[in-house]
């Protein structure tokens, strides 16, 4: 099982089993959000995780655009994305932002890059090495307040 948490804390999910995958997909909104879906149907091993919103009903909005049938979950307090569903079916989460998993090792998934956008361009793609830190390295000669 892995848990999911917006950072405030107030939205909480679950899923279980974990998922296999994720999907990096880049169409107009997600590669806004820079979400990384995990699906409560699994279409690759053709199974379905059991997704749960254990805490934080009152804490969602959504948003949603176009024909209106999908709404975009995120925190009101902090402003996280945490899943998508149907507006018409809001407690039958279809994906959870794997970005907000809290116990949960990702090198355990694949990144599968959806190209929804059919543009093939992708923010997150295995074509550079990871930096060691949390910021890119800077020079010596930077000054002292980028540090
Ligand atoms: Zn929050």
């Amino acid at each position: 099982m892995v848990r999911a948490a917006c950072h405030c804390g107030a939205v909480r999910i679950t899923m279980e089993p974990a998922p296999a995958w994720v999907c990096d997909c880049n169409c107009s909104i997600c590669r806004r959000y820079g979400t990384l879906w995990a699906y409560a149907w699994d279409r690759l091993a053709n199974r379905n995780l059991q997704v749960t919103l254990i805490q934080g009903a009152d804490a969602l909005e959504a948003y949603a655009w176009g024909d209106r049938r999908l709404g975009f979950y995120r925190c009101k307090e902090c402003g996280c994305v945490t899943h998508h569903a149907a507006l018409s079916e809001p407690d039958n989460i279809r994906g959870v932002n794997a970005r907000l998993f809290v116990n949960f090792d990702p090198n355990a998934v694949t990144v599968q890059r959806s190209d929804n956008a059919h543009t093939g361009w992708f923010w997150t793609r295995p074509d550079a090495p990871i930096w060691p830190g949390a910021h890119p390295p800077l020079p010596a000669s930077a000054p002292d307040h980028l540090r």
